[in-house]
């Protein structure tokens, strides 16, 4: 049995350091978690005792076991939440160190809430991640064991939600401190910073499965819609310049090329260079005769990406936007590019790098025709046993997120492949495996090494699918689609 008069004095050790608690207040969590975890206290006995973060799993194991034992209607989750200092005294250190550094005070909201559980650390060490050293895109790929799928269909779905329940979704600010045990929301441990961006209130949270580096959440304060238009380049612009030191970007605003939240304006960024931003220029200048002041690069990147570099803000609001006012009604039909009832949309993502703004804009797609009911411009049949969902901004940029469930279809194939005699066995007996055959058999077959390969070009693959251009040999129409932007801007 676990001594829990000592986890408690472990867990008010781990607060004094980690989580702010002040001494003065050692007494009063002494009795409210001995209350709470109903222990039958004789005397204050709490000691000093030397703790490491990592000591944190501990403790959440050994409370989950005791509440466990003992049937206690509480998770542990709520007792961190109770040490962790609140949402205004979270608020007023971030602004007091904000003063001296941005960076500090945005190391201390993410240290906070790693502390607090709210970051899952533990979970997220157990990620599998693949890095690409066989193409020239620096791919990372990683199989996400901590987060649920979601389909294209459950995103429609979604969106359909009636606006009467509490709160309006995830990401509203009022999940802050929420818990609703039916509906397996627990946000008592999430802590938020306000923003001011583009003339409008926002705020920063982290992203508790971060797939990379840092990743946080930058979410508009009003539940509207996701939107790309002008207000929110102009909004991505002011955050990269305020945090220089991160990436910022927006999912495209529209189902199957977009994130798994449309019904709320955020953006996603993090403390991490991306493989798109690594890639080499495919063709330099190529609005130059229509904008001297803003650099414009084609990218050499599988799905059509363009680059804008430029001291000026203005100019690249509006220049971004006129493209993306350009591109939103272009079609062509000879590549099956149609822009038919908002169809064309763009992943937009920016940082602020060498005293410039650095814009990168994917251009994308959402239509859906008989031959592709799940979307022209997206993952091709024969790959999406390993990823079904919308192709969304962190993938568009090189690294890939792929689904729990693969770690262990991804034994059973290695298993199968190690030992073919048994494969028309195993596959009776798990016939999902059936969608797996074309990995089995190209890695059979030599076509790739082994799994990880067969992930990294499977990924590569998946960006070539999503590019709008893709049925554009020699770029004809790629070159067409920017010499036609150029006229109409000079005859303008
Ligand atoms: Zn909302």
């Amino acid at each position: 049995m676990i001594d829990i008069k000592l986890t408690i004095i472990k867990l008010l050790n781990y607060a004094l350091k980690y989580l702010d608690l002040r001494k003065e207040d050692l007494v009063y969590f002494y009795n409210v978690l001995s209350n709470i975890l109903q222990i039958d206290i004789n005397e204050y006995d709490f000691k000093k005792i030397n703790i490491k973060q990592d000591d944190l799993y501990t403790i959440i194991d050994d409370l989950n076991d005791y509440i466990n034992a003992k049937k206690l209607d509480i998770i542990f989750d709520e007792i961190l939440s109770i040490l962790t200092p609140t949402p205004s005294s979270v608020i007023n250190k971030y602004n007091d160190l904000s003063i001296k550094s941005k960076k500090r005070a945005f190391n201390y909201l993410y240290h906070l809430q790693i502390n607090n559980n709210y970051i899952k650390k533990r979970d997220i060490q157990k990620n599998i991640v693949v890095k690409d050293n066989l193409t020239n895109l620096n791919l990372v790929v990683t199989i996400n064991l901590s987060k649920p799928e979601k389909s294209n269909k459950d995103i429609v779905k979604s969106l359909n939600i009636s606006n009467d329940s509490y709160p309006k979704c995830v990401l509203c600010y009022e999940n802050v401190g929420y818990f609703n045990k039916s509906k397996s929301i627990f946000k008592k441990d999430l802590r938020v910073v306000p923003l001011r961006l583009n003339k409008s209130d926002w705020f920063m949270q982290f992203s508790p499965y971060s797939y990379f580096y840092q990743h946080i959440v930058v979410i508009k304060k009003e539940h509207v819609p996701m939107a790309v238009d002008k207000n929110n380049i102009s909004a991505l612009l002011d955050f990269a310049k305020m945090y220089k030191f991160l990436f910022i970007g927006s999912n495209a605003d529209i189902p199957i090329v977009g994130g798994s939240i449309l019904n709320h304006e955020h953006f996603q960024g993090g403390n991490y260079t991306m493989p798109i931003m690594k890639a080499k220029i495919k063709k330099y200048d190529v609005f130059s005769n229509i904008n001297k002041q803003i650099k414009s690069s084609l990218l050499s990147w599988p799905c059509t990406t363009f680059k804008f570099v430029s001291k000026s803000k203005k100019q690249l609001i509006n220049f971004i936007d006129s493209f993306l006012q350009y591109y939103k009604n272009y079609s062509d039909e000879e590549i099956n590019l149609i822009s038919n009832n908002n169809h064309n949309t763009m992943t937009i993502i920016t940082r602020y790098i060498n005293n410039q703004f650095e814009v990168y804009t994917i251009l994308r797609n959402n239509r859906t025709d008989d031959k592709h009911p799940n979307g022209i411009f997206h993952v091709d049949d024969t790959i999406s046993f390993i990823k079904s969902e919308g192709i969304g901004l962190i993938e568009a940029m090189g690294l890939f997120i792929l689904p729990g469930r693969l770690k262990n279809q991804l034994n059973e194939c290695k298993y199968i492949i190690e030992n073919p005699s048994n494969e028309s066995e195993i596959i009776a007996k798990k016939p999902y495996l059936e969608n797996f055959k074309p990995l089995i058999d190209s890695i059979k077959n030599k076509k790739y090494k082994n799994i990880e390969e067969y992930l990294i070009y499977a990924c590569r693959k998946i960006l070539f699918d999503i590019n709008v251009f893709k049925y554009d040999k020699d770029d004809i129409h790629l070159n067409k689609f920017i010499d036609n932007f150029c006229k109409e801007k000079i005859h303008k």
